[in-house]
């Protein structure tokens, strides 16, 4: 038998839009597609795996990959942002087709119209069938991280989320087991945004367009309201980590992971609440649930996907 050998562990090639769907005001939908997807693949669902996406700087082109190794990915950094593009991080929305005609799904949300889209978004935007952009994705046999919803044994399930995290908890939402229970929250910029979703009937999905109100401003009473919290109003929280990134297993702020069980006082047990979004929004939902509400660390997941004012650092 013959094995391929491969320079990388991960598929870090040039992919094109196979087809562009805009969905919604604030939803663009792109299929990338290419040979290098055959490679594609996890072990078992890919639930909100991430993945990074390279786009060109302002009317120039991609970095080249022909010859990508381990140096690529150490030195792409130190290379002038003219040449290196921009790396953003999404979501895999679904994956369609098989071999080479394996597509990836990704749903960008499209934001700016203030005037400070970014590279990200400014190409989904104008994203049209052939358009080329980078991708580094899982190769299937090789670990490759970017998979945080991990529910184990919970009973109950809670996910919440802003536009951004809207393509995770639909792809989670779509690959839960039938009799998964629990609720989303999916808070979106206006009504026209509410998209279908496939869901346990048992998963109650809650859409929350906030029609001009401030990012998470509709998200957080609702998640307080469905865990019987009582609901008081809410100061934007003095300090924000950007890269804020809280999961069973790491810790952004340095937290100790393996905290002791301190639930007290509400009935909690069997809770796994993943909450992704902008930071200011998940921090102050996180400052709720685990000092207020004395939910265990390990029964959650708050992720920072965007902060408000901050490009994503590339
Ligand atoms: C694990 C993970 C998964 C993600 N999955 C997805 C996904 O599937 N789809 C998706 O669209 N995004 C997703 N995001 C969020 C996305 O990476 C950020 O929104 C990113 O900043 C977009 O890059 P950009 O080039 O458009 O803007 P940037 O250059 O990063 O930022 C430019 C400006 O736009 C603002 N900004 C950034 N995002 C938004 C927004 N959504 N609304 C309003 N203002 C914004 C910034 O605050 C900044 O002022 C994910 C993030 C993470 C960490």
């Amino acid at each position: 038998m013959t094995t391929t050998q491969h320079r990388l562990p991960m598929i870090l090639d040039e992919v094109r839009a196979v087809r562009v769907e805009r969905l919604s005001p604030s939803f663009v939908r792109v299929e990338l597609g290419g040979a290098c997807l055959a490679d594609f693949g996890v072990d078992g669902p890919t639930y909100d795996q991430r993945i990074k996406l390279v786009f060109p700087y302002a009317g120039g082109s991609l970095p080249s990959v022909a010859d990508a190794d381990q140096a690529w990915l150490s030195t792409w950094l130190e290379r002038p942002v003219e040449e290196r593009g921009h790396m953003r991080t999404y979501t895999i929305r679904e994956v369609r087709g098989s071999g080479a005609d394996t597509r990836l799904v990704v749903d960008f949300v499209v934001h700016g119209h203030d005037g400070q889209a970014g590279p990200g978004s400014s190409w989904a935007e104008q994203a049209e069938v052939g358009d080329p952009v980078v991708l580094l994705a899982p190769r299937r046999g090789e670990p490759f991280g970017g998979i945080e919803f991990a529910p184990g044994t919970a009973s109950q399930l809670l996910l919440v989320g802003d536009e951004t995290a809207v393509p995770a908890i639909c792809a989670i939402l779509g690959q839960l087991p039938w009799q998964a229970r629990g609720a989303a929250f999916l808070e979106v910029p206006t009504a026209a945004d509410v998209l279908s979703v496939v869901h346990p009937e048992g998963v109650e999905v809650v859409w929350l367009p906030r029609d001009g109100g401030p990012v998470g401003s509709r998200v957080h009473d609702a998640v307080l309201t469905h865990l019987g919290a009582p609901v008081l109003p809410v100061d934007e929280p003095v300090e924000v980590d950007p890269d804020l990134w809280e999961t069973p297993t790491y810790s952004s702020s340095g937290e100790e992971v393996d905290a002791p069980v301190t639930l007290v006082g509400h009935d909690l047990e069997g809770l796994y609440a993943w909450i992704a979004g902008e930071s200011a929004m998940v921090t102050t939902l996180r400052r709720a649930l685990v000092r207020d509400l004395g939910v265990d660390r390990r029964q959650v997941a708050f992720m920072g996907y965007w902060r408000r004012g901050v490009a994503m650092r590339s």
